[in-house]
């Protein structure tokens, strides 16, 4: 058989850019090079391979080794399936205060407004910013590199509520829309990158009280100090 069984993942891909550079599956383009597709990585010509023995797929057209095809497809499907489907699960907050961990608030799954792709704020630009209840939460979706610390500083700088969200397993299986909304909605790792509350006892310098009520509504969790009501 000269059609192999493993397709290393950077060769197959369930999904390619269009001509109008759209994430499309390969379900919904003719077979070959008509698909008019290219890697959402290199930006090579991509061949929609259909045939009845294994899965769709997209592969490059020039079968070249390809490092970025992968992680670039994921990423960007993530971006696509929260602008669409408009939710996202966040973790809970915890605070470590010497050996006691105070848990502080739920995870809890957002619905999602105002969704801004790779949208520069000053300084930084986010895979996605998202509005929840007025006031804006930053997504980062980590495939093989997660935030770098000069990121996390940056938003901490800021006061900026980050979450990042991994989804380096997915290689693992065949990657659908609804994988990747399961991803996010439930099963993928996530952590903040920065939470005001989950910060706050790193100050130990400062001997400001937090303002306002020592009962925090789940909203406030997500707030800078000084956007706060
Ligand atoms: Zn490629």
């Amino acid at each position: 058989m000269e059609t192999p069984n493993f397709l290393p993942r950077d060769v197959a891909l369930p999904y390619g850019l269009s001509s109008d550079g759209r994430l499309v599956s390969v379900d919904a383009v003719v077979r070959g090079l008509k698909c008019e597709c290219v890697c959402p990585g290199c930006k090579r010509p991509l061949v929609a391979r259909k045939g009845e023995i294994i899965r769709a797929h997209f592969a490059h057209q020039a079968n070249a080794a390809c490092a970025t095809g992968f992680e670039s497809m994921v990423h960007l499907l993530a971006k696509d399936v929260i602008e669409k489907r408009r939710g996202v699960l966040i973790p809970e907050v915890r605070v470590h205060a010497g050996e006691t961990r105070k848990h502080v608030a739920p995870a809890k799954v957002l619905r999602l407004t105002n969704i801004r792709l790779e949208q520069w704020i000053t300084g930084l630009r986010p895979d996605i910013v998202a509005n929840y209840e007025g006031h804006d939460l930053i997504i980062e979706i980590a495939v093989t590199h997660k935030a770098e610390p000069v990121k996390i500083t940056e938003l901490r700088r800021r006061g900026s509520p980050a979450v990042e969200i991994d989804l380096s397993a997915l290689h693992k299986q065949d990657i659908t829309e609804d994988v990747i909304w399961d991803a996010i909605i439930s099963s993928a790792p996530r952590y903040w990158l920065f939470n005001r509350l989950a910060d706050r006892p790193k100050r130990k310098s400062s001997k400001r009280k937090p303002r306002g009520s020592k009962r925090f509504a789940f909203a406030h969790s997500l707030l800078p100090m000084n956007a706060r009501p």
